[in-house]
């Protein structure tokens, strides 16, 4: 088979995989609160802890859909999701019981978590009930990760969550835990010791990887001010940062091939609001085009086919990029005019890049869950 029928027959079975109703994707906000207040956040905290009915709606659509189901996968999201710690308990213990009587449903489950509170004892409670992968992020180095991943109530984040870490690379349980670095133009230079110690703590654990990503304006109100790294520099710094932590023996990511379709294209996955509401993709969640419908207590769920067919497009046209990010064009984060000059944006980080190298979501994170972290957006 020639390369091109090969990625065309790839693409369809991706395709197929999307509109298959024997899978389902849940990407829960159990609580759209945080205890963080990180300086390139998008989201704007608003809808708190998750409703009674929302919980109740969810777990009675996984029974009445489980029988059918041959893969299940629930992404925890947020906010800070550990801060309702007991409704994701709540959830996952009825579908441990789901998967005991439908055994042919293949449950994933994964967090996207800020790493705060994710203590040794907390997270071997939640592997015990099926949430195996975390994704969590730093913007090294030390001193500039405590002054943008600040605590809500003020005061540095880095220690606790690296102490977190250590603490479970202690456990024998069997997780995955992803270590997000974002990289943008003022700490491209400054990386390369940050590896060094993920290296020295975690390169021989098979357990933890490394994924380096680009800082993005996703909406935050301080988008202007960030020094993303322009289109041209990003491919050159993100493969050279990437292949820096492999030759120091770190795992690293894997992403998927271009074209391979976004959660948000897929027809069988929802973003559940702590309010009941239904969106598609994590960022731009106040769009009008990203909320597609609500749960209902009795697990039924309402869609606005209209809007669904703007995500799912990519389906049908196969356009690659309507199937890597089909927000693009559809429900686009506002732009802000940016606030630093040209010149100064052009200054020093990228002249200080050791190796020639020039050069971290919701942040300018662009926080996709992590089982979903391979379509490599947020
Ligand atoms: S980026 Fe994540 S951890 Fe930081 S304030 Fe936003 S929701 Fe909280």
């Amino acid at each position: 088979m020639s390369s091109d029928a090969a990625s065309r027959s790839t693409l369809k079975e991706a395709v197929a995989t999307c509109l298959s109703n024997d899978s389902l994707h849940l990407i829960v906000l159990p609580t759209e609160a945080c205890n963080f207040r990180c300086t390139y956040c998008y989201e704007d905290f608003r809808a708190a802890r998750m409703r009674p009915g929302t919980v109740r709606g969810i777990k009675t659509l996984l029974a009445r859909r489980a029988p059918g189901l041959r893969r299940l996968t629930i992404s925890w999201f947020g906010g800070e999701p550990l801060l309702a710690l007991d409704l994701i308990e709540d959830v996952m213990t009825r579908v441990r019981e789901l998967t005991r009587s439908n055994p042919e449903m293949c449950v994933a489950s994964d967090a996207t978590t800020n790493g705060y509170l994710l203590t040794r004892p907390v997270a071997e409670r939640l592997i015990d009930l099926g949430v195996t992968r975390y994704q969590i992020s730093f913007d090294p180095p030390r001193e500039r990760h405590d002054r943008l991943r600040v605590r809500k109530a003020g005061g540095a984040t880095f220690d606790r969550i690296w102490r977190n870490l250590l603490a479970l690379r202690a456990s024998t349980r069997d997780f995955r835990i992803t270590i997000r670095i974002h990289v943008d133009r003022k700490n491209a230079a400054f990386i390369d010791p940050f590896l060094d110690d993920c290296a020295a703590a975690f390169g021989s654990d098979t357990r933890f990887e490394i994924f380096i990503r680009t800082l993005a304006r996703l909406g935050g109100a301080n988008d202007p001010d960030l020094d993303v790294l322009d289109s041209t520099d990003e491919r050159p710094v993100l493969e050279q940062l990437r292949a820096g932590a492999r030759s120091r023996g770190l795992h690293t990511l894997q992403l998927p091939p271009p074209g391979s379709p976004c959660y948000a294209a897929r027809a069988n996955s929802y973003v559940v609001r702590a309010d009941g509401r239904l969106n598609k993709c994590t960022v731009s969640l106040e769009h009008p085009n990203n909320q597609v419908g609500r749960i209902l207590a009795d697990g039924t769920v309402d869609v606005d086919s209209a809007k669904m067919g703007l995500w799912i497009r990519g389906l049908t046209t196969g356009i690659p990029a309507e199937l890597e990010c089909p927000m693009k064009g559809c429900a686009d984060p506002p732009a802000r005019p940016r606030r630093t000059s040209v010149l100064t944006a052009l200054s020093a980080p990228l002249d200080h890049v050791e190796g020639g190298v020039r050069g971290a979501p919701k942040t300018g994170e662009s926080r996709s869950p992590s089982a979903s972290v391979e379509s490599d957006f947020r």
